[in-house]
């Protein structure tokens, strides 16, 4: 049998690449995923406690595109939440990314911004050439707040200290001269109001695509024809690890429900850079908006074997992934897309921006 159109993974790229195909061409799609749901690792989930948790950690829509934006309000209303993070610095959690307050509050100063930007300046060591995420930050704001802010976070996280990492990772991450405390400043933020897996119910609703879950693409492989496939999962492992596999980074949650309180911290997620095994502590009511005596929150320890969450920008596996993205070019009826795929760490909105403008011929 032929099948026209195939596309694996039920997330973000090929959720929307599905629709695509199936409302702008009118064409039959078959999506599908290893998983046992929809939604990819945007997916959530009610949990026994009935606290809506993010099954993969938090996910937080922001972005700067209109169209981005629009095009999802077609399959989902926004419950309006803006992300505010504190990290856990010597004993006190201070605003995250670096700002005004943060200055303020750990070194008990009360600068304005401008002092603040001066301030920054005097700590900051001249670098010629930013080669590596801790260039980004030795640059910016000098070894203090680079050693009680990213460092040990970092590690934590990749396993590999920042001079290792290329400088889009800290780059993620704002210096901010002002006192807007918000993690990201996008004109749009939110979450799907009734949840990401509702969203893309609704995106995968249409008479022409048809899901398959609990499928393992290299099972079926052999068994499929297909005139074009679009491939979201690992690239290494669609090419069963022709050049070597490719390194990811995986999350183990340690969820704790409390019964007897409203919240548990202060913020949606709070950092630990230098205490404790896990990376962060995320509370999903803050994120989600739910009204519900209970609260359940998430903490997340780094690992580096599992299901793949995070590529690892370092220069090895950058190399290895150029290889495989180099020899991929030779396809002709397959495009790969995504995180997983282009081996590029992408937010949400990027990969939705990169679904939408892909020609489909
Ligand atoms: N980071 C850090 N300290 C922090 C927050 C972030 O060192 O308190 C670094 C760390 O390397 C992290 C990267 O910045 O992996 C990107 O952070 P982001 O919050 O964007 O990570 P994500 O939410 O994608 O896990």
């Amino acid at each position: 049998m032929i099948i026209k159109n195939i596309v694996v993974g039920a997330g973000f790229a090929g959720s929307l690449i599905a629709r695509r195909l199936a409302e702008e061409k009118n064409e039959k799609v078959l999506v599908i995923d290893k998983h046992n749901h929809i939604a990819g690792h945007a997916h959530d989930q009610y949990n026994e406690y009935g606290v809506l948790i993010h099954t993969y950690g938090p996910h937080i829509f922001h972005t700067n595109n209109k169209k981005v934006w629009d095009w999802l309000s077609r399959f989902t209303d926004w419950y309006l939440y803006q992300h505010r993070v504190l990290s856990y610095i010597d004993g006190m959690k201070i605003p995250m990314p670096i700002s005004v307050e943060t200055i303020n509050q750990l070194y008990n100063l009360n600068l304005s911004s401008d002092e603040v930007g001066e301030w920054l300046e005097e700590q900051a060591e001249h670098i010629d050439e930013i080669k590596t995420s801790e260039d980004v930050v030795i640059s910016k704001a000098g070894k203090d707040i680079y050693e009680k802010f990213f460092k040990n976070y970092t590690y934590k996280q990749w396993e590999r200290y920042p001079s290792e990492l290329d400088p889009s990772v800290i780059k993620r991450i704002p210096f901010r001269n002002n006192r807007d405390t918000r993690y990201f400043t996008d004109k749009y933020q939110g979450l799907p109001k009734q949840g990401y897996t509702k969203m893309f119910e609704k995106i995968l609703d249409h008479p022409n695509i048809h899901i398959m879950l609990n499928t393992n693409w290299l099972d079926i492989r052999d068994q499929i024809k297909f005139d074009k496939l679009y491939f979201t999962g690992p690239i290494d492992l669609y090419y069963e690890y022709k050049f070597g596999e490719l390194e990811y980074r995986s999350v183990r949650f340690e969820y704790e429900t409390f019964f007897n309180k409203e919240f548990y911290q202060e913020v949606g997620t709070v950092n630990y850079p230098n205490d404790y095994d896990f990376t962060r502590i995320t509370e999903y009511k803050h994120l989600t908006g739910q009204d519900i005596p209970r609260t359940t929150i998430a903490r997340e320890y780094s690992m580096a074997h599992g299901e793949p969450f995070y590529i690892v920008p370092d220069k090895e596996n950058q190399e290895k992934a150029e290889q495989y993205r180099q020899y991929a070019q030779k396809e002709k009826n397959v495009t790969f897309i995504g995180r997983l795929a282009e081996y590029k760490y992408y937010n949400m909105d990027q990969i939705v921006d990169r679904a939408l403008e892909l020609p489909l011929d």
